[in-house]
């Protein structure tokens, strides 16, 4: 019966698994397009570190689950080509592949590694069970589902250890250090008589391949079909520059305005929640979460799997469509995305990124949120009031507070800060930023940046009142347009005086003048002026003096400069560069840092839901700093409104000082200064 049953079981489950897998990917061909396979070989290299090589999944918050994740995932590994071999000998007993015969060196060292994976996966199973029952740690949702693939995993093992414990009877062979899983098998069935061995040794045999076939069946219907859609998510995924946005063709007649229904996510969006495995890394420290609003990644994704699911005939019939009514009649049928995604869920994201980069399957979701926040903005005219006026500031004035744009350049009306407009040649273009221009607290912060150019001898210039907003505050709360505008603007001045070098001190204005405004053929190379400082430090243009008074110091890493751009050492080796000032790290610092709640256009949006995300991050901050307190240093204008805030919101004025790094730095040279 061996090779017909083989065959038959074999053709049935895969028959079965071939018609599950095209119900589940048919209604992607419905979705949009989307380029995921450029680039191939930097998409090789994530897939390495980050799908073979679990990188994410070891970190050190996390290294106990991670640990236990990398002894299944290896075993799945390893135990593939036994897998192969043992269907193989479904259709003939001695089958082995080449190379790995039994008795043969390589075969002796692969079924020393199996047997050492299949007692890994079993630890592996064993304390993934107990996080599940018993310590239930707050991220993991318990689930029958997760439960149930745990014992299909323990099966597997088992009955792969009873099966090659029962060929060591029967060939009357004992147990051997080099085959541990088989002693072990084998002393389990020590003591039966040989065709009670026999019976549980095939038993054992066959139970194994039905329980691979069922787990293989099992897996495209819950959150474990990212055991089959994990790998290709990670080849798939997003590649650098990590901070830019999709710019919209607004031009096309058919243009998209952001996500309706789910018909307007790409195929690779679909990808995404297929591959969320609802292990609520993302969660952790995502601000919205922690402090209590209505948005976790990990729900968003659960959500949209659902809804994709209900929604497939819908979608399959628009992929098959053969004409555009055909398409429009079955898109008709499609409930709006806010049926899936509550506004104040889209409205809650602060952009921060923690969730991207928590994700150990690298799952994208600020793109996703966005793209439902243009499709209110754009086309429902739906949106939180706070917005509707930065909306106007930026039309208006070109600055999201709506200040009068000839006031653009009070800041600097004593300081005869070079424009570029006077023709004079200058190595760096200072991009001041609305925040640098009107805020008051952030003039003092543009004014010790000039203060530092002109220290180390800088040749840089304004714009003056030729620079306008950015737009990045309209493009995360979803005005596209009005980004687009902006990024125009800005790239004709820019363009149009040859810049080449740029230097922000926001690090909004960083990603966006950095990352997006290539978009619109704006290609420069931009520094955040934490870096500059650092740099000009290495090179001895610039030597801090002594900071009296700042002591404790520690640094509040901005999302959009950290996490989105990387910059996380600057900021550090500038501040170190200062004397007098000791640096201390929060828990949660540089890419793994905690948002303080401004960005996505936060900072202009009343927070009504939950507790205050700066109140939670100055509490870290506190704690680092101690009883005597000291210097939340940072280089963001949000950052710094966001943490002073918080200072002020829970009385620690007297303990807590916050400062740009720019400022620190220059408050040494001042005092050095004749
Ligand atoms: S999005 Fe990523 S981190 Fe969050 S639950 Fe899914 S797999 Fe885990
Ligand atoms: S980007 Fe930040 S705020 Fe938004 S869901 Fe992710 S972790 Fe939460």
């Amino acid at each position: 019966m061996g090779p017909l049953f083989t065959a038959a079981l074999l053709a049935v489950a895969l028959g079965f698994f071939a018609f599950t897998m095209a119900r589940r990917l048919a209604p992607l061909v419905a979705l949009r397009k989307e380029d995921r396979v450029s680039r191939t070989g930097e998409r090789a290299m994530a897939l390495l570190r980050y799908g073979i090589g679990q990188r994410r999944l070891v970190d050190p918050e996390e290294r106990g689950p991670g640990i236990l994740h990398v002894l299944i995932f290896a075993a799945f590994v390893v135990l593939a080509l036994r897998t192969i071999t043992l269907f193989g000998m479904g259709f003939a007993e001695d089958f082995h592949l080449p190379l790995l015969a039994p008795e043969g060196p390589l075969g002796l060292a692969y079924g020393f590694a199996k047997d050492v994976m299949v007692l890994g996966a079993l630890v592996g199973v064993a304390g993934f069970l107990w996080r599940r029952l018993v310590s239930k740690p707050d991220r993991v949702t318990l689930s029958t589902e997760g439960v149930v693939i745990l014992l299909f995993i323990a099966g597997l093992m088992l009955t792969d250890m009873l099966f090659d414990g029962a060929g060591l009877l029967a060939r009357g062979e004992g147990g051997s250090a080099w085959a541990p899983a088989a002693a072990i098998g084998r002393a389990a069935l020590a003591g039966l008589s040989p065709e009670a061995t026999r019976a549980i040794g095939q038993g054992a045999f066959w139970l194994h391949l039905a329980i691979i076939l069922l787990f293989l069946n099992v897996l495209p219907y819950g959150k474990h079909f990212h055991i089959i859609t994990a790998l290709p998510n990670v080849f798939f995924a997003h590649l650098p520059p990590a901070g830019a946005l999709r710019k919209l063709d607004l031009e096309v007649e058919d243009a998209s305005y952001g996500t309706a229904t789910v018909k307007d996510l790409s195929w690779k969006e679909a990808w995404d929640v297929y591959s969320c495995t609802e292990c609520g890394r993302c969660q952790t420290h995502c601000p919205t979460y922690v402090t209590g609003k209505p948005l976790s990644h990990k729900e968003v994704n659960r959500a949209i799997r659902h809804h994709l699911v209900d929604v497939a005939p819908a979608l399959t019939a628009m992929a098959r469509a053969k004409d555009a009514s055909a398409r429009e009649s079955a898109a008709a049928k499609l409930p709006a995305i806010t049926e899936v995604v509550p506004p104040e869920t889209f409205w809650a994201c602060t952009t921060c990124g923690w969730c991207e980069t928590a994700c150990p399957v690298l799952i994208e979701n600020v793109p996703r949120l966005v793209d439902m926040r243009r499709h209110q903005v754009l086309v429902e005219s739906s949106f939180p009031d706070e917005a509707a006026r930065v909306f106007k500031g930026i039309e208006t004035q070109g600055n999201p507070w709506g200040i009068g744009s000839n006031k653009r350049t009070e800041w600097c009306e004593d300081l005869d800060v070079p424009r570029a407009a006077s023709g004079e040649p200058f190595e760096w273009l200072f991009f001041v930023g609305c925040a640098g221009a009107f805020d008051d607290r952030q003039k003092k912060v543009s004014r010790a940046i000039v203060r530092l150019l002109r220290e180390a001898k800088v040749s840089f210039a304004i714009l003056g009142d030729e620079e306008t907003c950015n737009g990045e505050a309209a493009r995360r709360l979803g005005n596209e347009y009005l980004f687009q505008m902006q990024a125009q603007a800005n790239v004709e001045t820019l363009n149009g005086y040859g810049v080449k070098k740029i230097l922000v001190q926001c690090p909004h204005c960083l990603n966006t003048l950095k990352n997006e405004l290539p978009q619109f053929g704006g290609n420069y190379e931009v520094v955040h002026h934490a870096e500059l400082i650092a740099r000009l430090v290495a090179e001895g243009r610039l030597r801090p003096g002594r900071a009296d008074g700042i002591g404790a110091v520690t640094f509040h890493d901005p999302c959009y400069l950290a996490r989105w751009n990387g910059v996380v050492d600057a900021p550090r080796e500038a501040l170190g560069a200062v004397p007098g000032v000791v640096l201390r790290e929060m828990p949660r610092s540089g890419r793994q840092g905690f948002c303080c709640g401004a960005g996505g256009g936060r900072f202009w949006l009343e927070e009504k839901l939950g507790t205050r995300v700066n109140q939670e991050r100055i509490g870290e901050a506190a704690a680092t700093l101690g009883d005597a307190g000291g210097v939340v240093a940072t280089g963001c204008p949000f950052c710094l409104t966001m943490m002073k805030d918080g200072v002020n919101e829970t009385g620690r004025e007297e303990k807590l000082r916050v400062l740009d790094v720019a400022e620190i730095v220059a408050l040494g040279i001042a005092d050095r200064a004749p």
